[in-house]
């Protein structure tokens, strides 16, 4: 059994110049990775490239399934450079103009890459600059420029992430480059997009619009929540997404870092709710970029994201760029497992309340995940199978939280592959057989010869008549045992 295969809650990791090459990939994913995460923000098309050759191969080669997450930017505003220095003094008190393009920065001038921006603040807009250390205060907006004072100084430094709270987001979230990056991504087959600084679901209806005609090799769109208006509308974007991700790092920037942490229970049990695979992202285990050992306020966060319901937990910079980032994984991993040691992490949100949903056939569905999860405590099942097309079946399972492991069948290596993100769920592919007793039986034996099961395991067996034709339609719940 890998670790993949035991842990419930699932770990991503972003990769970066702190792995590179095969032999260092493959430490990498032994600790324990479950989903690889590629930042757009960083590198280039060439490196990205061989970046997910060798994920492909070194996954393929190790028998595990490594879904890729494909981050975009999205509109990530940043400062111009530095030069002929390492950073400029801005200091408190007093008066710099901006300018709407990426010039230079000096000790009264700092220019900022967002053409809009002159047309998106006012007197008394906040700007804040690298994650806050910085922060402007409007005082006029000027043609050309606007004029600021310094709230809060600090030596500047080249190219650094500008964050303007609150101020409308004009043409959607997807910027140009994001659409030849969707067009990178979606050439490489990806299993995941994030998409970066979402406003709203006509957001995920855009993004949507660009990656349908993959039919079932389509990515999964994942809905970072990073801004504000996003977190008021997080409802709404979950209808639209594949999941969700708790974007820790800007959100903290967009809002005052002590509403992140409610932020976070409320995103994670809206994901809950709607069945969708959430990551919590963002310095979990900061301190292991430069030391082997976590802090003890950071073991604590992993394992309350952990109690918190989420689906994932996530690495940046520690795997990305960090000096540790095996230990970053295996530390990740050994926090999972003691929460999960004494019994399953239940989610309250998820079992509160059946789906409102109109279709008839989808409360059916959802009936039944719910009776899987009842059934399962109080049959001697070990094992939860799902057959599932599109995975959905598989998420609505999981979404109860049960206290098996929850191994899912899929006729598309696309659906497997996809669902690792999911809590809880392993994924196999098989050749669907019409005859439900051939299936059940080929699906056991697969199970067994996997090593996921005895053969003298019972399994709770989740699915459809007629066998997997259309998704949505799970109307079948069997127990039988698995060698049988
Ligand atoms: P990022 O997103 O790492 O792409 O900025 C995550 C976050 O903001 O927390
Ligand atoms: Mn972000």
């Amino acid at each position: 059994m890998t670790p993949q295969s035991e842990r419930r809650v699932k770990i991503v990791a972003t990769l970066g110049p702190a792995v590179v090459g095969r032999d260092a990939l493959r430490a990498l994913l032994q600790a324990g990775v479950n989903v690889a995460r590629i930042n757009a923000a960083h590198g280039s098309a060439d490196v990205r490239s061989t970046l997910i050759a060798d994920i492909r191969a070194v996954a393929a080669e190790m028998g595990i399934r490594i879904p890729i997450l494909f981050d975009l930017q999205g509109l990530k505003i940043r400062t111009g450079p530095v030069e002929g220095r390492e950073s400029v003094p801005i200091t408190r008190g007093g008066t710099v103009e901006i300018v709407p393009e990426a010039v230079p920065t000096t000790e009264s001038r700092i220019g900022i890459g967002y053409p809009n921006l002159l047309g998106v603040i006012e007197r008394n807009s906040r700007i804040l600059i690298a994650d806050g250390l910085i922060e402007l205060l409007v005082e006029s907006v000027n043609v050309g420029s606007a004029t600021c004072t310094v709230g809060r100084g600090g030596q500047l430094n080249g190219r650094q992430g500008v964050t303007l709270p609150g101020a409308p987001i004009q043409g959607g979230a997807l910027t140009e480059v994001d659409h030849v990056d969707i067009d990178f991504a979606l050439a490489h087959r990806v299993e995941y997009l994030g998409l970066s600084f979402v406003n709203d679901a006509s957001d995920l209806i855009a993004a949507r619009a660009r990656t349908t005609s993959l039919g079932k090799d389509a990515p999964g769109l994942i809905a970072k929540i990073e801004r504000g208006e996003a977190l008021a509308n997080v409802r709404q974007i979950a209808a639209e997404a594949d999941g969700l991700m708790v974007a820790r790092g800007d959100l903290g920037v967009q809002l005052p870092p002590e509403r992140v942490p409610r932020a976070q229970k409320e995103i994670i049990s809206v994901a809950n709710e709607f069945g969708l695979p959430v990551i919590t992202a963002t310095q979990m285990l900061e301190s292991m970029i430069t030391q082997p050992v976590a802090t003890r306020a950071e073991t604590s966060d992993v394992a309350n994201a952990v109690w918190d319901g989420t689906d994932a937990v996530m690495l940046s910079a520690e795997t990305a760029m960090g000096r540790y980032p095996v230990e970053a994984v295996q530390t990740m991993d050994r926090i999972i497992r003691e929460i999960e040691r004494d019994g399953t992490v239940r989610s309250q949100s998820a079992a509160k309340k059946l789906p409102n949903a109109e279709d008839i056939e989808l409360r059916v569905a959802d009936a039944i995940a719910r009776a899987a999860f009842t059934l399962s405590d109080q049959t001697p099942a070990s094992r939860i199978v799902v057959f599932t097309l599109a995975g959905s079946a598989a998420r609505r399972v999981a979404k109860y939280r049960p206290a098996q492991p929850i191994i899912a069948v899929c006729t598309e290596e696309a659906v497997a592959c996809r669902l690792n993100l999911v809590w809880g769920v392993q994924s196999m592919v098989l050749p669907m057989d019409d005859e439900p007793d051939v299936m059940f039986r080929t699906a056991g034996k697969a199970i067994v010869e996997a090593g996921w099961a005895s053969a003298d395991d019972y399994g709770l067996i989740v699915g459809s008549l007629p066998m997997l034709r259309v998704s949505g339609r799970t109307n079948l719940l069997h127990i039988r045992m698995l060698g049988t």
